[in-house]
């Protein structure tokens, strides 16, 4: 298969092809044209020449262009649920539910698209505001850069290109360099949407070449960032004066309280919140805090769940745990817990890579000062610790540089409150993992983890400027 850049709508064909592999077979799927300084000239041309247009554009009409993009991805459900499992190796039955999750995530941007309205301000609450009227709108910021990552390739995708059209602004999507083919699909239902020309670009092409001169360019007003922290200080950093939204990584922790309300329920969440897509996720288990006295048993149930995974090649519908998204990562991640074995860990189970796989790996006895604790080790793998009590759980959870969510389960509401005030995240899940996310809420975390916002209604805003208008009745 061929995949072309499309600029402002229009598909285009670059001498330069590179090409994508299926990651589990390691088979080639796709050659796509990459794109170079005059791709990328294009396409800010495209969407500059497309602003005025794009912000004229009725809100209902805005509405239904999304809603027509979405009808054509539920027509190609299949396709782009076999898409995301060989580009991102991601198992079928989650990259089908990615799928579905884009869907719906379009649809919130559709119908925020008819909600974005301003309000009334008293002028006279100044002596200097007596006899005014005033009231702000929101007005599309302009071009929005986006750029994603390879973990969820299609919807996180959607949740800049959907509210950058619901606002009123032309997007150019960079997709990860190791998955772009689900982005060009995207871009693709957009323009069969029939969006005006130049509303949306999708430019496939490395991050520090094709990224770089995206975020650099002045005719950007907007990007919006999900990715590492690493890229994501740096885009800060480089960025000069533009809005900028970071939604980074993280290191997610669960507390798992004395009185939980039923224990395999909660071992059951948090073996798929340390395992699902590899452990790939922003939001995934790394670390398990379990009050010493359930301490053995959740343990022994959890080693258990562990080693019924099931490993193998993402189509396979029974296949709970694919490979890494390159060999490199899984080298890595035999590294990182190399070096904690060396460090005196236990691995009660897994520790091991075959290839692209790194098997799921629960490991206990480890120090907090130790990297697999503290940075974020994006793997099939998760740290489970005892604790005294759900108090010192609380602190420990807070306790790193990231702040994505975190989870507790507990009966007691009073400690479900104090996980919410005193753990410094973006989302504290009561009775759950912190990798439970819906697409319309408030998300994105504090500390080391971005300051980003998402759920369409709040991308939404950070897509629009604000402009007031006061009427002066004094004369
Ligand atoms: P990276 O930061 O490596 O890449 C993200 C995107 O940035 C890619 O499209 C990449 O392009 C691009 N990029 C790289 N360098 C530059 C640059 N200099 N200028 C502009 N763009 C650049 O992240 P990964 O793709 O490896 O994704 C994993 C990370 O994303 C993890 O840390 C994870 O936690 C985080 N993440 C955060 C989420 C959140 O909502 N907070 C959700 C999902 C993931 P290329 O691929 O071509 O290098």
């Amino acid at each position: 298969m061929e995949y072309n850049l499309i600029i402002g709508g229009k598909e285009v064909k670059t001498d330069n092809m590179k090409k994508v592999f299926d990651k589990y077979s390691g088979e080639v799927i796709a050659e796509v044209s990459q794109a170079d300084e005059k791709e990328v000239d294009d396409a800010l041309n495209a969407a500059v020449k497309a602003k005025k247009v794009l912000a004229d554009t009725p809100a209902h009409k805005r509405a239904e262009y999304i809603f027509k993009a979405v009808e054509i991805i539920k027509g190609k459900r299949e396709f782009l649920g076999k898409l995301i499992a060989m580009e991102a190796g991601k198992p079928i039955k989650y990259a089908l539910g990615e799928v579905d999750r884009c869907i719906e995530n379009l649809t919130f941007a559709g119908e925020e698209a008819k909600r974005i309205h301003g309000e009334t301000f008293p002028v006279d609450a100044s002596k200097a505001g007596e006899n005014r009227y005033g009231f702000y709108e929101r007005f599309p910021i302009g071009v929005v850069v986006a750029i994603s990552p390879f973990n969820f390739p299609l919807n996180l995708a959607a949740h800049k290109v959907g509210p950058a059209i619901a606002a009123g602004c032309p997007v150019i999507l960079k997709p990860a360099g190791l998955t772009p083919l689900s982005g060009i699909e995207l871009i693709k239902a957009f323009v069969e949407a029939g969006v005006p020309e130049g509303a949306v670009s999708v430019l496939a092409g490395s991050g520090s070449q094709v990224g770089e001169m995206l975020i650099k360019d002045k005719r950007v007003s907007k990007i919006s960032f999900t990715g590492s922290r690493e890229v994501g200080e740096h885009i800060t950093k480089t960025a000069g004066l533009k809005k900028v939204t970071m939604e980074l990584g993280s290191n997610s922790a669960v507390i798992v309280d004395e009185d939980v309300y039923d224990l395999g329920y909660a071992v059951k969440r948090c073996v798929l919140g340390a395992y699902y897509n590899q452990g790939q996720v922003c939001i995934s288990v790394q670390r398990i805090y379990v009050h010493k006295n359930i301490y053995n048993e959740f343990l022994e149930r959890f080693v258990s769940a562990t080693e019924k995974q099931v490993i193998g090649n993402p189509l396979d519908e029974k296949i709970d745990v694919g490979p890494m998204i390159s060999e490199a990562e899984s080298i890595r991640v035999e590294s990182w817990i190399d070096e904690a074995k060396n460090q005196g860990v236990n691995i009660l189970t897994g520790g091991q890579r075959e290839g692209v796989i790194y098997f799921p790996t629960v490991i206990t006895d480890a120090e907090d000062s130790m990297r697999i604790v503290k940075d974020e080790l994006f793997a099939p793998a998760v740290v489970i610790m005892p604790v005294d009590s759900f108090e010192e759980g609380v602190k420990r959870a807070d306790n790193s540089a990231y702040g994505l969510q975190a989870g507790v389960f507990t009966k007691d509401v009073n400690k479900a409150i104090n996980a919410f005030k005193n753990i410094n995240v973006g989302g504290v899940m009561v009775n759950d993992i912190p990798s439970f996310r819906v697409d319309h809420m408030p998300y994105g975390g504090n500390k080391g983890s971005g300051l980003g916002r998402e759920g369409a209604k709040f991308a939404i805003e950070d897509m629009t400027v604000l402009r007031a208008c006061i009427f002066n009745f004094n004369m």
